[in-house]
């Protein structure tokens, strides 16, 4: 359903993009054992290009929270909710001690070995500010961070200054949660539909006056 907005742009209620951007037909629904929790930027809400709302659609029962500074009370439920374990999908990273962090837990292999106790926290945001969310949000510094192994060179060519190592949003989420659940095969579809989305994407960018 479209809905007519102040700015006389139809929008699509489901995807929340231009109709004729509308990104509802790259929506794969995979239903993860694992809980996935998107914690997402302001900065990426309103960004054409950004991943994470089409991860959100697709990942049956996953929520997105959008938000710089959350309140504690409320990111503690999200975390929390269900006895689930949550582990944080960020690297360790050198500088964490200089930044007057707190030092992550370290993954205890015992926590992976049932993925349906786990929930994977996801960091929606460039690099600057995922890490500012961290900064400000003591509880995140506080979860086990979860590396990312063996991954494949990214397919997301489309964000500026964009390096082949560094993953939107939807593969790394994809990738932790192939390497959560032991199983390959389950987020393919999802990461082929993702290319869909980029094609789609990079023929907008070349196209005179698209924002
Ligand atoms: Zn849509």
């Amino acid at each position: 359903m479209i809905s007519n907005t102040g700015t006389k742009r139809l929008i699509c209620q489901y995807c929340l993009r231009p109709q004729r951007t509308c990104i509802c037909q790259w929506v794969s629904t995979v239903a993860p054992a694992v809980d996935v929790v998107i914690l997402q930027h302001p900065m990426e809400v309103n960004n054409a290009k950004g991943t994470a709302r089409l991860l959100h659609m697709s990942l049956a029962g996953s929520s997105l929270h959008t938000g710089e500074v959350f309140n504690a009370d409320d990111l503690q439920a999200w975390l929390y909710a269900d006895a689930r374990m949550p582990v944080l999908l960020y690297p360790e990273t050198p500088d964490d001690k200089s930044l007057g962090l707190i030092s992550a837990p370290p993954l205890l292999p015992a926590i992976l070995e049932n993925p349906s106790q786990l929930r994977l926290v996801v960091l929606d945001g460039t690099w600057r500010k995922s890490r500012k969310m961290l900064y400000l949000n003591p509880l995140l510094q506080k979860l086990p961070r979860l590396p990312l192994q063996d991954v494949p060179a990214s397919q997301y060519l489309i964000r500026k200054a964009h390096g082949e190592h560094q993953l939107s949003t939807l593969e790394a989420s994809c990738y932790a949660l192939m390497q959560l659940e032991r199983d390959e095969e389950k987020y393919q579809p999802l990461l082929q539909a993702f290319r869909g989305f980029v094609a789609q994407q990079g023929s907008y960018v070349h196209m005179p006056g698209e924002v």
